[in-house]
């Protein structure tokens, strides 16, 4: 096991975005093959990365692999999601936060629909820093790479990103993870991660704040208790430290039984860092989550919308080809509102039922 490098370097929350197959979870596995050459990481497998076991986030199951892997300047914590439809819902209900991201871009097809999608996402939820793989470029010529790069650096400036100034790299993620030493094998990742370190800020943390972890998951493991996994907001934790779990009117004190970081038992964790953490004598019941809707949704549901300071009841019609939406599940829907009102593209919403909530969205069309 390598040492624990938790003192002196700071934490960096990143992840994968692009279409489908374009290499996302391909270059996942790819950096930690290469960092792990340089004995600062162990290498994860793409079968281990696409087989994420399903994350209970806040009552709404989301697939998303969580892989660590440090370089010499910084600890990372890197969100790989399997399906787009997951990767929608992680962002809309924020269960990782990126500190920037890494588009990759096959240059087999350049931007393509999801391409768009995700940098939409990323910039509603205030993801500032992107850098870009362009992939796949051992199977396609030098002029088309070049052109694909042009249409990216484009795409992002539309979106409001810095597109001249983003490092862009070309190569394979696929030579880089068969251990391919060239240009577009390893070279290319290290030259990805150079720019990640360089270009991604780390993000001011509070690490004096009392510590506060906003749970986004439990599992119970056997024989041991009670585990949450989160990303510390504030302050910083110690084996053994006191703690309060609240919420719901009460306060159910504990102590820490143990603290992981990516499966490596540490002896503190501070604001920054994606945690997991053995609560002592703690039941599951006693982690209440946030309680949405138990039958699922038709064409034709009516209730109140919430965005900004307004709120309007509203008509919710589903995909005809689509009879119902299950609790947990993620769809494109239309919208009908009663009366006219101002909003934007991008602008997050929320449906609530009873003084409960049922739904978030992001408005992404208007239809009239
Ligand atoms: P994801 O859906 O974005 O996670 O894409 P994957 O990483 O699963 O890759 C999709 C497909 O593209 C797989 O069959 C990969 O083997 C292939 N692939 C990924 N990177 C490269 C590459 O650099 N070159 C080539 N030729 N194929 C690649
Ligand atoms: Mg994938």
């Amino acid at each position: 096991l390598r040492p624990y490098s938790g003192a002196a370097k700071p934490a960096c929350n990143i992840g994968t975005i692009g279409h489908v197959d374009h290499g996302k979870t391909t270059l996942t596995a790819a950096i930690t093959k290469v960092l792990e050459k340089d004995g600062l990481s162990q290498f994860v497998a793409y079968d281990q990365i696409d087989k994420a076991p399903e994350e209970k986030a806040r009552g709404i199951t989301i697939n998303i692999a969580h892989v660590g892997y440090e370089t010499v300047k910084r600890k990372y914590a890197h969100v790989d999601c399997p399906g787009h439809a997951d990767f929608v819902k992680n962002m809309i209900v924020g269960a990782s936060q990126m500190d920037g991201a890494i588009l990759v871009v096959a240059a087999t097809d350049g931007s393509m629909p999801q391409t768009r999608e995700h940098l939409l996402l990323i910039k509603q939820v205030g993801v500032k820093h992107v850098v870009v793989y362009i992939n796949k470029a051992d199977i396609i010529d030098n002029e088309v790479i070049e052109l694909v790069e042009l249409e990216i650096r484009e795409l992002l400036t539309d979106f409001g990103f810095n597109g001249h100034e983003i490092p862009c790299i070309v190569g394979s993620a696929l030579l880089a993870l068969k251990g391919n030493t060239s240009e577009f094998g390893e070279q290319s990742v290290r030259k990805l991660l150079d720019a990640v370190d360089s270009y991604i800020p780390t993000p001011e943390r509070d690490f004096t704040s009392p510590f506060f972890l906003p749970i986004d998951n439990f599992l119970l493991v056997p024989g041991r208790g009670l585990v949450v996994i989160g990303t510390i907001k504030k302050g910083t934790v110690k084996k053994n430290d006191k703690i309060d779990l609240l919420g719901f009117d009460e306060k159910i004190t504990t102590s820490i039984g143990d603290i992981q970081i990516f499966k490596t038992s540490v002896p503190y964790a501070k604001a920054g860092e994606n945690v997991g953490i053995l609560l002592r004598g703690i039941k599951p019941k006693s982690l209440r989550k946030e309680g949405g809707r138990s039958k699922p949704i038709m064409s034709n549901y009516q209730q109140q919308l919430f965005s900004h300071t307004w709120n309007i009841v509203c008509r919710i019609d589903l995909d005809p080809a689509v009879p119902m939406i299950m609790p947990g599940e993620h769809g494109d829907v239309k919208i009908i509102l009663l009366n006219k009102m101002i909003m934007d593209i991008g602008q997050p919403f929320t449906i609530r039922e009873n003084e409960r909530t049922v739904a978030t969205g992001i408005i992404t069309k208007f239809l009239s």
